[in-house]
Order: structure tokens, then C-alpha cells, then sequence
């Protein structure tokens, strides 16, 4: 037997390790976790613990052949499957009663970079803070994603995925050179497939469909790969400090006028200053009234320390944010963060705490500010006697670069949006849940009333919000995949048809 160097090596570190050299060559089982187990109670959870499923076993796959026999297995045995990555769904889509296969793509957690496809590879369990880490130490570059750490990339990429770097980068999947998905064919049979944007990829559809068209809805997502068009480097630099400034007001000092007046002097600030190409696109601001039970409002601002004149402008956003309220902030503090403590600090931008795990998350874009009326709403809801201390609105900067890109390009059809808007409220009893989802879908019903309960210019799909599907909440007569997919819906449906021709991946608001 001629044994090459190598297959010596190879054999020998293998024995050392007590692993056969045969069983090197072929894929180990995936995890199949069943009730009974004790892993199973504390996988069933997500990050919002309002959702527990009572899967028949939960798949822990740690690589794409074990997602490809999940799969299989799935529909040879006509069990719901249903896939989940970071597990920060806000919405019960992976733990319905009907889920009978929970795939966990946890492990599957490896950012590199792919020579063959002169890409960066992201596989789906990789949080954003193992992103931002990893893509930093080797290279020096970024993607302007979500500024929570834990939230996965499997749902976030395929969602969309913004943040912090998005005025000025655009959305994560504008910068989406691929995927490889596992998707199961009209036969049952499942397999792997890669689409890329390339113009001439007889599967470039499906890769559309991942640039916002929402997790769970055409396959399973194994691998993303990113890399720019039309710019210098292959991904965002990534910035070497962030600057950021914290205001905070006290409920006690604020009236309706002073309350609404930041209110609409945020949305008129992102009216004038959100065209693609705008000075001001490095700056990225976010208005945070807490209920006023919960005593403050908060104004955060965010920017790469390094822009030039970007101290300045960032002032100027501030003053314009405060003009003519009156205000004097309680508190107020200027920092310059390292990029990776901002980005990577464990918990933050995380709902709740680790107590305080149920929430009810809902949301809307809004190409402007909001109307008189609007605003006199939400003083009401935020100033009412329901609300808790943990409820309240975040109010978000965007536009910028985002616009840049035409809706039909990507599958995030409101490319017009200017800011987005969260109503939430986070709770730690079950008790608890029936007050807690009244007062935030009360809430969100008075400040859309004019527009059937829901939000004019649509909502973001990873902003998953049930009740949109819900005629009791939605009385628009739009369905909720048209408020977040816009004009795009349509051929959204018509991937599905091709990809996905059994439906084997859905849930309540997946593309039908
Ligand atoms: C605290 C918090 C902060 C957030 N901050 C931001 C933010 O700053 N910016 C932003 O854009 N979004 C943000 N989000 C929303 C977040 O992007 C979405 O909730 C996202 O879908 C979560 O992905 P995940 O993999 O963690 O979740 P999961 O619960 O695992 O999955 C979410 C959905 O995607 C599907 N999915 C997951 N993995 C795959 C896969 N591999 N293939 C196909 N489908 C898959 C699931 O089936 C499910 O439908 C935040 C969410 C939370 C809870």
C-alpha cells in the first residue's frame, strides 16, 4: 500500500484522538434531542419566552448534509419543520403547536472567507457579535447589521438585516453576493442548492428572495456570502471607534408639548437629511420614550468617530431634535467606544432581561414624521394608566444609502422609508401576558387608526408582528404579507411556487 505522508499524519492524529481513520470520511449524526431528554425543556425556548413548542425531537445540525437528511426526514415523515439560528424571532414562527421538527442551526457558527468565491462566508448560527468579532480580526471589515450581538444571522440576513452602519452602507443584503439553501423539491427529495447574484445564475431568483423576503418561508439557509458591488474594498471597513451621545429627559419635566415636540422634530430631522448622499447619513439616532411610568425618554446617537466633521454634525442633529421644547436633559454624556465593545457588549439592544424574557414587539416604517394626530395618540398611550415601566416606542433613523438601492432590486420593497418604529412591552409573568398584549396592540390600533390598525407604509419583516394576519388587529383589508413586502409580493410568491412547490416551510406570516 503506497500511504502518502499526509494520510499517515492524518491517521495517526486521528488514532491518537481514539477516532477510527475511516470514520474521518463521513458525516456524524446530528443531535436528535427528544422529550424526555433533559436538554429538551431548555432548547424549546427562543429568545422571547412566551414561545414553547412541543416538537417531537429538536434536530441540532451541524452542518449542511445533517440539514439536508433534517429535511428529509422531515417530509418522508410528513412532520412540520420548522428552522431557528439566533432564536431572536420576535413572533411565535418557530414553536406553533404544529412544529414537529425544531431544526437548531446553533452550531453552525463559522464566519471566514471563501477564496473560491472571493466572498465572506457567514454560516446561519453565527450571532451578529461573532460577525462583527470575526470579520474585524481577520480583515478589518463590517456589515451594517443589527446592533444586538445575539440576534442570529439566519434570520437576519434573510430578513434583511439594518443597523447602526445603515444609513451609510445600506442593508445587509445589499451587500449579498449568495446563499446555499436546503430546499425539498416537488419529490420530497431535499438537496442543496447555491444562487448567487450573479446575472447569468439560472438560480439567481432564489437568491433574491433572501435579500429581505423573510427567514422560513423557501429553505434552509446553510451558508450566506457576502461581498460588495461598486465599492473599494470587498466589505464595509469596518470603523475603528464609534462616537455616541446619550441624552436622557425625565417624564416629570415633560409636557404633550415638549414630549411631542421631539417627536416630530426627529421625524421633520429625517425628512430633510435622508436622501442617499446626504451629509448627515453617518449620523444614526434613536428616540427611545419609555411609558411614563418608566420616568425617561432617551435619545441615543451613533457614528463612526472618524467621519470628518462628524462631532459637529452630530450636535446639530441633537439641537435640532430639541429645538424649541425647552428641554434640559436629566442626563447627557458624549463617549468614544472601541467598534468591537460597541457592537459585541454582551445584552445590549436585548429586550428585557434575564428575568424578564416575554415581549410583544410590533412595528412600521414611515417614509415621514408622524401627523398631529399621531402624536397626540402616543402621549396618550405613553401617559396612560396601563402601560408598565418596561413598555414604550423606539423610534429609528434609516434612509440614507438604503435608498439608494431601487425596491425591485432586493426584496425590501419600502425603499423609501425614512425611519422605522418599535411599540413594545416586556414582561417576566404569564400572568401578566393578557394586560401587557392589550396595551401594545391598543397602542399601535389608536396611532394607525386612519389605516385600518396597521401601518401605512408597511413593516419590516423581521419585525415579525402576527397580529398583522389577524382581521381582529388588521382591518386595512391588506393582507400582512403586502404590508411587508409591498409591490415585491408577487414575485416573492412566484419563488415560492418554484422552490418550495410542497410548502414545507411556513408559518403565520410566511409568503403563501
Ligand atoms: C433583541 C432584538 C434586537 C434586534 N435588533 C435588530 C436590529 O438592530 N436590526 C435588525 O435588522 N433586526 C433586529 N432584530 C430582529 C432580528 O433581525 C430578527 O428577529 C431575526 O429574524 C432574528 O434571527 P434569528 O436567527 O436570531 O432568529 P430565529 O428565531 O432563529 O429565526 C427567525 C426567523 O427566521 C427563520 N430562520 C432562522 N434561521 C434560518 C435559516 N437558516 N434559514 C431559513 N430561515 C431561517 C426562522 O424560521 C424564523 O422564521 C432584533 C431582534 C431582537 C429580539
Amino acid at each position: 500500500m503506497n500511504l502518502s505522508r499526509r494520510t499517515v499524519l492524518a491517521a495517526t492524529g486521528a488514532l491518537a484522538a481514539g477516532i477510527p481513520p475511516a470514520k474521518l470520511r463521513t458525516t456524524p449524526p446530528a443531535v436528535a434531542i427528544r422529550p424526555g431528554d433533559r436538554r429538551y425543556e431548555n432548547l424549546l425556548r427562543g429568545n422571547n419566552f412566551r414561545f414553547a413548542g412541543r416538537p417531537d425531537e429538536i434536530r441540532v445540525a451541524t452542518n449542511a448534509d445533517q440539514v439536508v437528511g433534517a429535511v428529509s426526514d422531515a417530509v418522508r415523515g410528513d412532520k412540520r419543520i420548522a428552522v431557528r439560528s439566533g432564536g431572536h424571532c420576535f413572533e411565535n414562527l418557530t414553536a406553533g403547536p404544529d412544529v414537529r421538527m425544531l431544526l437548531d442551526l446553533g452550531p453552525m457558527n463559522g464566519v471566514g472567507y471563501d477564496e473560491r468565491r472571493r466572498a465572506f462566508f457567514v454560516e446561519p448560527g453565527a450571532t451578529l457579535g461573532e460577525v462583527y468579532r470575526a470579520l474585524f480580526k481577520g480583515w478589518g471589515v463590517t456589515v451594517p447589521g443589527g446592533g444586538c450581538p445575539g440576534v442570529g444571522a439566519g434570520g437576519h440576513i434573510v430578513g434583511g438585516g439594518y443597523g447602526p452602519l445603515s444609513r451609510r452602507y445600506g442593508s445587509v443584503v445589499d451587500h449579498l453576493h449568495g446563499v446555499e439553501v436546503v430546499v425539498a423539491d416537488r419529490d420530497g427529495r431535499a438537496r442543496r442548492v447555491v444562487a448567487t447574484r450573479e446575472p447569468d445564475d439560472p438560480n439567481r431568483d432564489l437568491w433574491w428572495a433572501h435579500t429581505g423576503g423573510g427567514g422560513g418561508n423557501f429553505g434552509v439557509v446553510t451558508r450566506y456570502w457576502l461581498r460588495s458591488e461598486n465599492m473599494e474594498s470587498e466589505l464595509p471597513p469596518s470603523p475603528q471607534n464609534m462616537l455616541q451621545h446619550v441624552l436622557f429627559w425625565s417624564w416629570e419635566q415633560l409636557t404633550e408639548t415638549s414630549f411631542t415636540g421631539l417627536l416630530r422634530n426627529f421625524g421633520a430631522w429625517h425628512e430633510r437629511h435622508s436622501a442617499p448622499g446626504s451629509a448627515y447619513q453617518g449620523v444614526y439616532g434613536i428616540l427611545q420614550p419609555s411609558h411614563r411610568s418608566g420616568g425617561t425618554v432617551m435619545l441615543v446617537v451613533q457614528a463612526d468617530a472618524d467621519l470628518p466633521g462628524i462631532a459637529g454634525r452630530m450636535s446639530e442633529f441633537i439641537v435640532a431634535v430639541t429645538a424649541g421644547t425647552g428641554l434640559t436633559p436629566v442626563f447627557e454624556q458624549r463617549d468614544t467606544l472601541s467598534w468591537l465593545h460597541r457592537m459585541t457588549w454582551p445584552g445590549s439592544g436585548e429586550a428585557g432581561d434575564v428575568v424578564t424574557r416575554r415581549y410583544k414587539i410590533k412595528a412600521g416604517y414611515l417614509t415621514r414624521g408622524y401627523t398631529e394626530a399621531q402624536l397626540a395618540t402616543i402621549y396618550r398611550h405613553l401617559t396612560n394608566d396601563s402601560g408598565g415601566p418596561q413598555a414604550g416606542m423606539l423610534l429609528i433613523g434609516y434612509g440614507g444609502q438604503v435608498g439608494a438601492v431601487r425596491a425591485p432590486a432586493t426584496a425590501i420593497a419600502q425603499r423609501d422609508a425614512v425611519m422605522k418604529v418599535v411599540y413594545q412591552t416586556v414582561w417576566a409573568n404569564e400572568a401578566d401576558d393578557a394586560a401587557s398584549l392589550a396595551w401594545v396592540r391598543e397602542f399601535y390600533r389608536d396611532v394607525y387608526a386612519t389605516s385600518g390598525g396597521v401601518p401605512p407604509d408597511g413593516s419590516y419583516i423581521n419585525y415579525a408582528d402576527a397580529d398583522l394576519a389577524d382581521p381582529a388587529w388588521n382591518t386595512s383589508g391588506i393582507p400582512a404579507q403586502r404590508l411587508y413586502h409591498g409591490d415585491n409580493y408577487p414575485r416573492l410568491r412566484r419563488i415560492k411556487a418554484t422552490w418550495d412547490p410542497r410548502g414545507v416551510f411556513r408559518h403565520a406570516l410566511s409568503i403563501e
